[in-house]
């Protein structure tokens, strides 16, 4: 039996998100089906919902940041049962024979991973996020998640979380590192978290004085205004390693430049507009630049257990369903502390 689930889409790249409902697929085999209880809110979903990288498909109902209770699992599922907390992140599909896939890297499948939402299932239906009550997954996408926690602060790992861990631990970054986090939002709160925690000195470099003394709570040693070119000047040439987070057009070449000989900045944050990079700042110090996306479901499950056992969740800030157009005017005014997470619960009853 389908489920007609209720939801906030956007119908168009200028449209607010409004009440509307869909119908979820049967419960196969394969499924489980969660019911929403906390869904993050993402600037991935600001760029999508407003169309800022192109290609969005409408209705489009946002959300990869879920978490919720199962109630119901198909006759193949032996490792999540009814009752069961489960996590929702980014992707619901992949190929699943490419290497990519074969080696847990789902998020960069060759063939093309199914996004949570504004992507197209397998069988050409789109997807739709968590902006809504109810979701059915095949079990291999769906992350056991610990009843250790707050459930509010676990929904923002699915993507801010391991989409900052999975760099972290690929660069192998730990003690004795010198780390910049730039942008202290959703994404930069956890890098500072988890950078912290794995034992580096951390730096939040930021374009909002007033967030020094979050940034300081958070774990943080040192922070610095970077439109401030006194800071930003002495700080050339001091970071091993910086996690670029920044969702808005921004100058690369100003931050290369903090870079320590052999540093490398990885850039995670998507501004719709390119940056200019020059090969000075590269050469100078052979640095490098990269770029990492989110994080497979097998590395996904490993920080959740890790959040777990360290007692890290995200700094939220909870909010009813009918609230999310506004909280996208806030975090495009650099005004979220740390994330904005919707209550499904509150929206049903
Ligand atoms: P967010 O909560 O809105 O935080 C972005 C932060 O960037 C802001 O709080 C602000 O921090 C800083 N910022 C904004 N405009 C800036 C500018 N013009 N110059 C310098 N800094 C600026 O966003 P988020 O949810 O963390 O997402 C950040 C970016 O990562 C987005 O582009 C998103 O699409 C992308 N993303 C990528 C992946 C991936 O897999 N690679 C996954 C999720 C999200 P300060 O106030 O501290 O300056
Ligand atoms: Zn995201
Ligand atoms: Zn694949």
């Amino acid at each position: 039996m389908m489920t007609t689930v209720n939801a906030f889409a956007a119908q168009s790249a200028e449209s607010a998100l409004a009440p509307f409902n869909f119908e979820r697929r049967d419960v196969g085999a394969d499924d489980v089906q969660i019911d929403i209880l906390y869904c993050g809110v993402c600037h991935s979903d600001i760029h999508q919902v407003r169309n800022e990288w192109g290609g969005s498909i409408y209705p489009m109902v946002p959300g990869h940041e879920i978490v919720g209770k199962i109630t119901a699992v198909g006759s193949n599922v032996k490792d999540f049962k009814i009752g069961d907390l489960a996590g929702v992140g980014c992707f619901v599909d992949s190929c699943r024979t490419c290497p990519a896939c074969d080696a847990g890297e789902e998020q960069y499948c060759q063939n093309g991973m199914v996004a949570t939402y504004n992507g197209m299932d397998k069988g050409g239906s789109p997807t739709y996020g968590g902006y809504s009550t109810l979701i059915v997954v095949d079990q291999k996408y769906t992350l056991h998640v610990s009843d250790k926690l707050d459930l509010s602060g676990v929904a923002p790992l699915l993507c801010a979380g391991i989409t900052t861990y999975s760099p972290l631990r690929h660069w192998n970054i730990g003690a004795g590192h010198k780390v910049a986090v730039v942008g202290l939002g959703g994404l930069g709160h956890m890098a500072v978290k988890f950078a912290a925690a794995f034992g580096a000195d951390v730096t939040v470099l930021s374009t909002s004085a007033g967030k020094e003394a979050d940034a300081k709570k958070l774990g943080a040693h040192h922070f610095a205004v970077t439109k401030d070119p006194e800071q930003m000047k002495a700080l050339q040439g001091k970071f091993d390693f910086i996690l670029n987070t920044v969702s808005a057009q921004h100058e690369y070449n100003d931050y290369l430049s903090l870079l320590s000989l052999n540093g490398t900045m990885v850039v995670v944050g998507v501004p719709p507009q390119p940056s200019v990079v020059a090969a000075f700042n590269l050469i100078g110090g052979r640095r490098s630049l990269a770029g990492s996306l989110i994080g497979g479901i097998k590395e996904t499950q490993e920080m959740l257990d890790y959040c777990a056992e360290h007692n890290i969740v995200s700094d939220v800030e909870v909010i009813e369903l009918k609230d999310v157009n506004e909280a996208y005017e806030r975090m495009l005014k650099n005004d979220v502390r740390y994330r904005f997470v919707i209550d499904l619960a509150s929206t049903k009853s």
